[in-house]
């Protein structure tokens, strides 16, 4: 499977969020290195501050070897920065060792000015993949934020 079908699941697992105005929808999929689906999560999955990274993680444990061959794909940029919780999403996926992350939507300044999610993981030595081609279906499950 390619990194575009990886990516496109995890923004069909983003149309599953409950909605809310002050968040956004996002999904994604943890996919390990033979090509088996690992986890997958979405936004506020099980509670109202779950991020999508966050919740794929979550149904791992945190030294489950597997980790450290997967890619994480997200429908969006995993957080730098975060009011709701302490550890943003770009921490938990370098503390999980994971070394790849593919992405399709660049984090708008709307709930925080400069997401710096991709700068944080490529500092840490993560390889950070941007395909924009599904950018803007990740974008029309938020579009009522844009409003
Ligand atoms: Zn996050």
């Amino acid at each position: 499977m390619t990194d575009l079908f990886w990516l496109a699941r995890a923004v069909e697992l983003s149309k599953l969020c409950p909605p809310s105005e002050t968040a956004f929808s996002v999904g994604a999929v943890i996919v390990g290195a033979d090509g088996t689906v690992l986890s997958e999560g979405y936004s506020r999955e099980v509670d109202a501050h779950d991020h999508a990274e966050e919740a794929a993680l979550g149904k791992l444990p945190a030294d489950d070897p597997r980790l450290r061959g997967a890619t994480i794909y997200s429908s969006l940029e995993p957080c730098g920065q975060r009011a709701s919780r302490p550890r943003t999403c770009a921490q938990l996926i370098i503390a999980a060792g994971i070394p790849r992350v593919v992405v399709t939507w660049r984090e708008p300044d709307l709930f925080v000015t400069g997401c710096q999610g991709t700068a944080l993981l490529g500092a840490a030595g993560v390889t950070v993949v941007e395909l924009p081609e599904l950018a803007e279906a990740a974008r029309a499950v938020n579009a009522h934020l844009f409003e």
